[in-house]
């Protein structure tokens, strides 16, 4: 690893300490952006969805990447992610006017509605509380209004207005001038089940909801629904046909939010006929890693790690990583002599992990690749060794393996 690409604001001084650094790929996660925006179609835009740093890929890096490819939006979780947003594409050379629209997607509470309204980003709502709040916010700054997005909740049960509720919130919005309706959007809780009844009752509520906006006389420019696996699974569903069809009976766009698959991974779909229509020409963006720390001979008989969970059974070459389960590295990931765990890439092969993954410490078998060094790099995550091969052994999906990576150096390349 040469230093001067790890040498990002100047802390340079910090280099002893990089355990393991990610590189992100600015071709790989633009490409995926096109993949997915001509998968949607013309007409069906694509938010591109930067929360909880980008699924871990540094959101500072990602937004400004996804705004040059095209994205209209980015999708935040929340104001201080949403204002964050903001500055790196200030700091990549785009002013406001020539910067994505932000949305904050995950709630908000009193304190979050001044910085909001400063930073322009616009709200996903669905109670009085919020608008009441965001109201008074534009007051204070002496703003004319600002756009909302209307969450529906269809059916997941997370967070959305219900139908029932709906005419109240319609009647609040069309009583207040602070605040402008722009979108209506829901979020699905099944989307990578082909054929699901969620989704259809979902749909179904959705469209509804729509007409009953229309019906009270309000104009939103956007319907939204669906995420990465929307795209990915439309083949068997045709959803993106429906969501164009609603937007269209209110005179709004459509747009879908995908996360996941810009950063080249995809839910597996499930239910019968079930087809992935992007996920194989989708590329992961991240790759992670570090470096050998130390290479020892063991005999036959020696116990490996905490617990001597592993025992040789023969002479085995071992190579120290200075990574663990506080770095992200899944302790699922630790092997038995009965069980196999996870594995790292060192010269390009297969190198599995052996014993417990400690908190700051693995240790990897490299008996069978030549020549392993004090200092070479080992993959993590990246070629030959994907999110998804870190979740299916850790029981659980890639997004969780992605955004648990803690490593603080991040370099595009
Ligand atoms: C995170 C999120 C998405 C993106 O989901 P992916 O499965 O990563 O594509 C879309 N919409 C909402 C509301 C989200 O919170």
């Amino acid at each position: 690893m040469g230093s001067r690409g790890l040498c990002l604001q100047g802390k340079c001084s910090r280099i002893e300490s990089v355990k393991s650094w990610v590189e992100i790929s600015e071709e790989r996660l633009a490409e995926n952006y096109g993949v997915l925006t001509r998968a949607a179609g013309a007409d069906v835009a694509v938010m591109g969805v930067v929360k909880a740093d980008a699924y871990g890929h540094g959101a500072a890096l990602c937004g400004p990447v996804l705004a040059r490819a095209g994205a209209e939006w980015l999708g935040v979780a929340d104001a201080v992610e949403g204002a964050a947003a903001r500055a790196a594409l200030l700091a990549a050379g785009m002013d406001r006017a020539h910067q994505p629209r932000v949305m904050t997607m995950s709630g908000m509470l009193g304190d979050d509605a001044d910085a909001i309204v400063e930073h322009d980003l616009t709200p996903v709502v669905w109670n009085l509380r919020q608008m009441e709040l965001l109201a008074a916010a534009v007051k204070r700054c002496g703003r004319t209004a600002l756009p909302v997005h209307l969450e529906m909740d269809s059916g997941m049960t997370r967070q959305g207005v219900c139908i029932e509720d709906l005419p109240e919130v319609l009647g609040w919005l069309a009583a207040h001038k602070e605040l402008v309706l722009d979108g209506v959007m829901t979020h699905f809780a099944s989307a990578e089940v082909a054929g699901s009844e969620q989704t259809r009752v979902q749909r179904e509520r959705f469209g509804a909801a729509v007409q009953a906006v229309r019906d009270a006389g309000l104009r939103p420019e956007w319907v939204h629904a669906g995420a990465s696996s929307t795209v990915d699974n439309d083949i068997a569903e045709g959803s993106l046909c429906r969501l164009r069809e609603v937007a269209a009976g209110v005179g709004a766009r459509a747009m879908v939010r995908a996360g996941i698959a810009l950063y080249g991974y995809c839910l597996p779909l499930e239910g019968a006929g079930a087809r992935a229509a992007v996920c194989e020409r989708l590329r992961p963006v991240m790759t992670w890693k570090t470096r050998v720390i130390d290479v020892r001979e063991i005999a036959a008989g020696d116990a490996v790690g905490y617990n001597a969970t592993f025992v040789a059974k023969q002479a085995m070459r071992l190579a120290l990583l200075p990574v663990g389960y506080s770095d992200g590295l899944r302790r699922e990931l630790s092997s038995t002599n009965a069980r196999a765990g996870g594995w790292v890439m060192v010269r390009g092969e297969r190198a599995a992990i052996v014993g417990r993954v400690s908190m700051n410490l693995t240790v990897v078998d490299v008996t069978g690749i030549a020549g392993v060094q004090v200092g070479d790099e080992v993959v993590l995550v990246g070629d030959g060794v994907t999110a998804d091969d870190h979740a299916r052994v850790a029981g659980t999906i890639s997004y969780e393996i992605l955004c648990g990576v803690r490593a603080d150096w991040r370099v595009a390349v």
